[in-house]
């Protein structure tokens, strides 16, 4: 008798659970895929991310019933959830890190129980076999390169503040240094600040800070590294009389951030398509969890500080404004017209 044949809820993370094929050198023909994501349910991980995970899984794997899944922004939260699918024993992992360093060591526990991780989105240290994410220098790039554009005359030594994510998450410094890298030279930083665990609550604070410190009306754009973040942003400035908002940039294609690129509220999103994404995630997890390599499914590698050449997924990211909105992300079927038509 294998595992492979119940499903089991735990609490501590989503659990996969089926006969998958392939086994290992035991001749057991199960697998367990773990997945540990991020944030809420409202994130992009929960409500997109998880659910095209599951779908993929189950392709794969038509017997792999869904379990439960509790998504946290908390590190010590994911540390216990690690720990626990490596005493379960899965046969592989899919991880999004809250926080790369200090999760290390309990990847490389994994590592030690013979569980493979795949780190989804986010880089995670430690020995990690697969990686999918996208370019996350070239997601801060958009960004900066739109800002300038919304600012028009404004990109030659106006004011801007940026709002960055949390540093705890390695995504958050290569959208940075790709913003910067358009930025710098061209126009004033007049406040830069890293937002606590990306919660919006805490870029509510420091963007009231800023507009307290610089005044509302010098401020001529807002780099916000994702929707969230912008529409944080975005209630600090309607405290204020300045209309219409400067231009405010974000990340990922929230539904609310498309309503507001339409209501013209906020300028642009990055849009990550998340499907390829957790396609390639859950083929390299099943490979490893059947033992094969993921070379032919990476597009490249990519080294963290820990491990060199991890096999790699990197995919394309889009810029998305008014202009190409239909183009993008109706088309793509992320959202009808009418859903980002009908205001909240
Ligand atoms: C992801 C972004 C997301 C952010 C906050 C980053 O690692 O790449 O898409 O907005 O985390 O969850």
């Amino acid at each position: 008798l294998t595992r492979a044949s119940v499903a089991i809820s735990v609490a501590a993370g989503l659990t996969l659970t089926g006969a998958c094929g392939g086994g290992g050198e035991s001749g057991d023909d199960s697998l367990t895929v773990g997945v540990l994501l991020p944030g809420g349910g409202a994130s992009r991980f929960g409500q997109f991310d998880r659910p095209l995970i599951e779908q993929k899984l189950k392709q794969l794997c038509p017997d792999c019933p869904a379990a439960t899944v509790a998504a946290t922004s908390e590190p010590a939260v994911q540390r216990q959830q690690l720990d626990a699918m490596i005493t379960r024993g899965v046969d592989v992992l899919i991880l999004t890190v809250v926080d790369a360093k200090g999760l290390r060591s309990t990847v490389e526990a994994a590592h030690r129980a013979g569980i493979p991780v795949v780190a989804y989105d986010r880089l995670a240290q430690g020995p990690i076999s697969g990686y999918v994410t996208f370019d996350g220098a070239t997601v801060g790039r958009l960004q900066g390169e739109a800002l300038l554009k919304a600012m028009g005359a404004k990109a030659d030594g106006g004011q801007i503040v940026m709002m960055n994510g949390a540093t705890i998450d390695p995504n958050a410094g290569w959208f940075k240094r790709g913003a910067l890298s358009v930025l710098k030279g061209k126009v004033k930083i007049g406040k830069s600040y890293d937002t606590v665990g990306w919660r919006p609550e805490n870029a509510y604070v420091n963007m009231t800070g800023a507009i307290a410190a610089l005044g509302a009306g010098n401020i001529d754009g807002v780099l916000a590294a994702n929707d969230s973040l912008a529409s944080a942003v975005i209630s600090a400035f309607n405290a204020t009389e300045v209309r219409p908002l400067p231009p405010i940039t974000g990340q990922d294609a929230d539904l609310a951030a498309a309503r507001r690129i339409v209501s013209g509220d906020q300028y642009m999103t990055v849009y990550k398509p998340f499907k390829p994404a957790a396609d390639a995630a859950v083929e390299m997890a099943v490979a490893l969890g059947r033992g094969e390599a993921v070379e032919s499914i990476a597009t490249g590698t990519v080294d963290s500080d820990t491990t060199k050449d991890i096999p790699a997924v990197l995919l394309p990211s889009i810029s998305v404004t008014v202009g190409n909105i239909k183009d993008t992300l109706v088309k793509d079927g992320m959202y009808t017209i009418n859903q980002i038509c009908t205001p909240k």
